[in-house]
């Protein structure tokens, strides 16, 4: 089809590579989705780990990169070492595939750029062996892209981990983080995740970053990038806005909940999810279970087969809870997050705050409860609590009496009402951004420009 397509058209090819998880493969699927429409060819070369749905996106060429993890490996929490392992092995194997890839007709327009994903920083290095220019793409807000780096120096300096009576100092120079902020994978080994930022955070040979955020969000820490990379910059987000029909989903989307929704009234309901990595153990549903019971609001939950490691689904759920809420309560194992977060039902999202559920909340004008997990959402919390203002604080253990708290507060009371204010006025503004002439539509151009020049 894409041959019939481009027949007598001479397009330049880009090979884009994208993280293999969830919360990475989608922002590159909507850039690739983007790109597309601004006339270039798309090859998505991706990990065999957690392979994107090829069929989904007939316009795009699919290269599949040898990863060599074995099961073992790929059902291993430790996100950290996964990706060692993905970057150790996928250098070799990448090169070969687009070597053997441009002698063969699927590949066989120019590469004029490879667009990867900074975690899958092999690519890069192949980049720059083959003569091939390359741009990094930081699918994590500017917040997190500004501050990773400085782990290493804190390190040196003894600061991280940080001891209990650090967790509520402030971070120097980056404000309102405070260490406990600090966005560290809390699974695996500290040196290794060091030893990735190092490489995720070296622009080496590339000639710009791609940022999924939006100026009027972050402008000082934009401001702050470009002093540090000299390069261009480019936030060009949100992109589930200017590709909002691309289907992305690993998992089997449940629609069955927009007819529920559809009987709720205005802004009545909560919605939860904890994104796609994030675990739990038993006590802690537990207490989620029963503290969503006790405010006796609505709520849309989604529980990720597996999200208790070792059980299948909801099985272990109390009985009594399923009785307290069945008339409440809708339960799936994986929703269509955007449609939901539009929905006029929907008045309230409690999330883990991974960035690309930050940014559709924010789209959608929705006000959210904060329970950061690791790594960067804690960055993104401690932004939406504390600079956005549009979020409120569930830090530390998951207990019902705090659950109930923060869902009445957020839902019924005038604390949550201001914050829906303000998120709508964020939201305002991020339209404005993704309108004709706004800032988020200007960089897109540049790029395109930049892309067509190589
Ligand atoms: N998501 C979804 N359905 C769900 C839960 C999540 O479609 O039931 C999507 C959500 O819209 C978002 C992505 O999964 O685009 C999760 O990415 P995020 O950066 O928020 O978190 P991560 O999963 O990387 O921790």
């Amino acid at each position: 089809m894409e041959k019939m397509e481009n027949e007598g058209r001479n397009l330049k090819r880009l090979v884009l590579v994208p993280g293999p998880f969830q919360g990475h493969l989608t922002p590159m699927l909507q850039l690739a989705t983007i790109l597309k429409s601004k006339d270039f060819s798309i090859t998505i070369a991706h990990t065999l780990f957690n392979s994107p749905d090829s069929s989904a996106h007939p316009d795009f060429t699919f290269l599949c990169i040898p990863d060599g993890l074995s099961e073992q490996e790929v059902g291993n929490p430790d996100l950290v070492s996964i990706m060692r392992r993905v970057n150790d092995n996928c250098k070799f194997s990448f090169k070969e595939c687009l070597i053997q890839g441009t002698n063969h007709t699927k590949l066989g327009d120019k590469i004029c750029c490879i667009i990867y994903d900074a975690i899958v920083y092999f690519s890069e290095a192949v980049a720059r062996d083959l003569k091939i220019p390359s741009i990094a793409f930081h699918t994590s807000s500017a917040a997190t892209t500004a501050v990773r780096p400085i782990l290493i120096q804190l390190m040196a300096q003894g600061h991280i981990p940080a001891p209990d009576s650090m967790l509520e100092v402030p971070v120097p120079l980056h404000q309102p983080l405070r260490f406990k902020d600090l966005p560290i994978f809390n699974v695996g080994s500290l040196d290794y995740f060091l030893e990735g930022v190092a490489l995720t955070y070296n622009l080496r040979s590339s000639s710009a970053i791609i940022l999924n955020t939006v100026h009027c969000l972050e402008e000082s820490l934009l401001a702050q990038l470009r002093q540090k990379y000299q390069v261009p910059i480019f936030p060009i987000g949100p992109l589930h806005k200017f590709s909002p029909t691309s289907a992305v989903s690993l998992l089997q989307e449940d629609t069955g909940c927009i007819p529920w929704l559809d009987k709720q009234t205005h802004n009545s309901v909560i919605y939860v999810s904890l994104g796609s990595v994030a675990h739990m153990n038993q006590d802690q549903l537990s207490e989620m279970a029963w503290g969503l019971a006790n405010s006796k609001e609505p709520f849309l939950w989604v529980i990720r087969p597996g999200t208790i490691p070792g059980s299948e689904w909801t099985e272990s759920m109390d009985e009594e809870f399923e009785e307290c809420v069945k008339d409440r309560g809708c339960i799936v194992k994986w929703a269509p997050q955007k449609k939901v977060l539009a929905h006029d039902a929907v008045g309230g999202f409690w999330s883990h705050c991974g960035w690309n559920s930050t940014l559709e909340s924010i789209c959608e004008g929705v006000p959210m409860i904060c329970q950061p997990c690791f790594g960067d959402q804690k960055v993104n919390a401690r932004y939406l609590t504390h600079e956005w203002m549009v979020g409120l604080d569930l830090e530390g253990e998951i207990e019902r009496g705090a659950v109930e708290r923060a869902v009445r507060t957020l839902m019924k009371e005038k604390e949550g009402e201001e914050m829906r204010q303000r998120v709508l006025d964020l939201k305002h503004k991020v339209d404005v951004s993704i309108g004709d002439g706004g800032s988020s539509c200007h960089y897109l151009s540049e790029l395109a420009e930049l892309l067509t020049s190589f």
